[in-house]
């Protein structure tokens, strides 16, 4: 238990890190894996995805640029997606598990 705590910690760190840098995260391969595994490309609201949607052809043109073939994006949507439910889980730390 506390060692899923101390990553959700870290993760939430290196999450603030990235959003709050000057960089540009989508110049380089791995700077743009590394923050759309941390902080997301894509609009991650629970809702139906419209053109206003933040990011909503970003990841196509990402991997356009970068030569990102589909299973490499798919990976780096799972990534994503274990990172955000790890972060998700520890703002809710008094919520009971629902099963
Ligand atoms: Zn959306």
């Amino acid at each position: 238990m506390s060692e899923t705590a101390d990553l959700t910690v870290v993760l939430s760190w290196l999450q603030a890190a990235v959003a709050a840098s000057q960089r540009d995260y989508a110049n380089d391969p791995y700077d743009a894996y590394i923050f759309g595994v941390l902080a997301g490309w894509e609009c991650e609201e629970n809702h139906e995805h419209g053109p206003t949607c933040k990011g909503q052809t970003l990841m196509s043109t990402l991997a356009k640029t970068h030569g990102w073939r589909e299973d490499y994006v798919a990976r780096l949507r799972e990534h994503r997606a274990i990172v955000r439910a790890a972060l998700d889980d520890s703002a809710r730390p008094d919520e009971e598990p629902t099963t």
